[in-house]
């Protein structure tokens, strides 16, 4: 694929709108935010939807009512309630597949670069644009959280989209995504925070936890023991160590 493809050209033609499908009608809902619409033609080719069938009850119902081009949004959630769950699922799963093909990463390029996703909260990668990620590739096992190519760690997500299933996206899409598109991956972060008190740098000895008690301890019944909220005495007889130099 020629690397000067641009991703926003393409995509463009592919903005969500409200057109009374019932696509257009799940993809208008807040929670599906970080969702690339599936092209029809994508979702009508039987071979994108091989070994799907067994995993959605009543598939040939489900599909119909992705398909469907005069979706009720009224009767949707309230006679078809059931069906509305199980086309979701069943959308999920083809999204899913979706974004390992070239359109689908193309597409949800177009959405990285609008900042659909969100940026990093960690200060130091400076805003840095994040794609979805999921922890797993099984539905029902994690929700979707967010991946920062900059300091490559994972958050949670904006609030209206934390419900949605981690699988739609899968643990693979962000590092497919920057295969594609390499030249979108940013510099690692040059700076990270350091620890200070009143503008000293903590020694690393002063930024561990207190060692945890032993089985031993916790046996010991000497009456010597300090009791619970008593602060340990001086004592006075020896010396006090000098201070450790700071790096
Ligand atoms: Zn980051």
């Amino acid at each position: 694929m020629s690397k000067k493809y641009d991703c926003i050209k393409r995509s463009s033609s592919q903005m969500t709108t409200s057109d009374g499908s019932w696509l257009g009608w799940f993809h208008s809902l807040p929670v599906n935010t970080f969702l690339c619409r599936v092209p029809d033609d994508f979702l009508k080719y039987s071979l994108n939807l091989t070994d799907l069938e067994p995993q959605v009850p009543n598939f040939d119902r489900a599909l119909d009512i992705i398909l469907d081009t005069e979706f009720d949004k009224e009767s949707g959630f309230n006679s078809m309630e059931t069906d509305v769950k199980e086309s979701t699922h069943l959308y999920g799963l083809i999204h899913a597949r979706y974004l390992l093909t070239p359109d689908g990463i193309n597409d949800m390029c177009l959405k990285y670069k609008r900042g659909d996703f969100g940026s990093c909260p960690r200060i130091h990668c400076e805003g840095q644009f994040v794609l979805p990620v999921g922890l797993a590739d099984n539905f029902g096992e994690s929700r979707v959280k967010v991946y920062c190519p900059r300091c490559q760690d994972v958050y949670q997500p904006y609030k209206c989209c934390t419900m949605l299933d981690g699988a739609i996206f899968g643990s693979s899409f962000p590092h497919l995504f920057f295969m594609q598109w390499p030249q979108l991956r940013p510099q690692p972060p040059t700076r990270k925070y350091t620890p200070r008190l009143y503008g000293f740098k903590l020694h690393k000895s002063a930024l561990l936890p207190p060692p945890t008690e032993s089985p031993s301890d916790n046996n010991d019944n000497s009456s010597s023991k300090a009791k619970v909220g008593t602060p340990p005495a001086l004592d006075l007889s020896k010396k006090v160590p000098p201070p450790t130099p700071l790096n």
